[in-house]
């Protein structure tokens, strides 16, 4: 049986470890958190992902995890609303047609498909790699040393697979000129199934209420030239960047100085010439990271997996990238493309916010997200 090693268990990881299971495949894959990571930030399945899903037999399950996302009201840095809408209205989708999720729920999900079929090692990381002509020699942080098949890289936007393998991280991330901070606050507007957005030009306040909880999610993104050269104190950066800001912000700021579940990072792709280096492959955002601004990454996560398992399947991941690539070009693309969430400028701000003014009359026709869809759906997958 040919052996595969994983290393990452979010969107990437099991869902290749399924289809490589499905394809006769022995597969391990290592985590390096101590177990599953549920709840988290809401993330979206689109176009020929959701058909990855559907052929995965888990639609039924993530369907019962749709958020299902009533409102999104965009406000000023004062928090007065300039406009709301349905998300269906912004991207141009179907209602129903694409889902959004907990990523730790769809985790959960693809985890509980696979937890009989695959070994999972949990509280362990790759610590080198030695491929040869038959294998690929691992050794782990912990576990004793093993040779596979194949070693495949789910492991994120700072893939270890990809450092050791590929080489350093600064030769692929390619910053989009702006940094987040992400974290849970208390839930004090009572909001439940919905968003707001809070822009002044160069920065967004977003909370997010994935459904009725005393929590939200909260989102502090700004626009800097260059990525912060020093990291120490995240939240003297971030509190710089929104001061003066009122709506939503100062109760924001006060929580994320006490935030035991901070997360602050760039906002970046990974941009590789290739994905796979003899027996070691990479999959998801250590591949193709398209940041949260494209909406894509999981999307480009789970159809990479299938694409990959198909690849392998067929005896070798050689054209893997040729399938892949323009596909993830074309998403990779939506994150730099237009304006976006997060507008840099006053006239850039203003222009989006006349957009969002019009999305009424704009969601009646065909043009809205059209290039989301467009790109969404732009990979014919190979046979099961
Ligand atoms: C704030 C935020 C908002 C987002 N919003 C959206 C959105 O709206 N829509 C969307 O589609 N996408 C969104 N994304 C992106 C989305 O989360 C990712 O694209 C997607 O999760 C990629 O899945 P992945 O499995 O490739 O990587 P990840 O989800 O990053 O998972 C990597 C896994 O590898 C593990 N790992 C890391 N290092 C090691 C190691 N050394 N050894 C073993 N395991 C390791 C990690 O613990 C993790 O479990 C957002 C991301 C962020 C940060």
């Amino acid at each position: 049986m040919t052996s595969v090693l994983i290393s990452g268990a979010s969107v990437a990881g099991p869902a290749l470890a399924y289809w490589l299971h499905q394809y006769g495949f022995e597969v391990t894959v290592v985590e390096k958190s101590g177990s599953i990571r549920g709840g988290g930030y809401p993330i979206d399945i689109r176009g020929t992902a959701v058909d990855v899903v559907e052929r995965m037999g888990v639609l039924p399950q993530v369907r019962a995890a749709h958020i299902a996302t009533r409102r999104i009201s965009v406000t000023d840095g004062a928090g007065r609303t300039i406009a709301a809408f349905s998300p269906d209205d912004i991207t141009g989708g179907r209602p129903g047609a694409d889902l959004e999720l907990p990523r730790g729920d769809l985790t959960s999900i693809l985890y509980a498909q696979t937890r009989d079929k695959v070994d999972y090692v949990f509280g362990d990381s790759i610590a080198a790699l030695g491929p040869h002509d038959g294998g690929v020699d691992v050794t782990f942080e912990h576990g004793r040393p093993r040779t596979f098949d194949y070693v495949a890289g789910a492991d994120g936007l700072h893939s270890n697979t990809r450092r050791l393998a590929f080489g350093p991280e600064s030769d692929y991330h390619h910053y989009l000129g702006s940094c987040f901070a992400g974290f849970t606050a208390p839930n004090t507007g009572a909001w439940s199934h919905e968003a707001i957005l809070q822009n002044t030009p160069g920065t967004m306040a977003a909370v997010y209420a994935v459904g009725e909880h005393p929590w939200v999610h909260a989102l502090l993104a700004f626009a800097t030239p260059k990525p912060p050269a020093d990291t120490t104190d995240r939240v003297a950066l971030v509190t710089k960047a929104f001061a003066g800001q009122t709506g939503e912000v100062p109760a924001l700021l006060d929580t994320l100085a006490g935030a035991n579940d901070l997360y602050f990072d760039t906002v970046s792709q990974i941009r590789m010439p290739g994905w796979v280096a003899g027996r070691v492959a990479l999959v998801g955002d250590a591949a193709y990271a398209p940041s949260f601004l494209s909406g894509q990454g999981t999307s480009l996560a789970l159809t990479g997996a299938y694409v990959l398992a198909c690849e392998l399947r067929n005896g070798t991941p050689a054209t893997y990238a040729a399938t892949m690539r323009a596909y993830v070009t074309r998403n990779q693309a939506l994150a730099t493309g237009g304006i976006g969430i997060l507008p840099r400028t006053r006239r850039q701000l203003w222009m989006r916010n006349q957009a969002f003014r019009l999305l009424p009359l704009l969601a009646r026709t065909d043009l809205l997200g059209r290039g989301q869809r467009r790109a969404a759906k732009s990979l014919t997958l190979p046979p099961r």
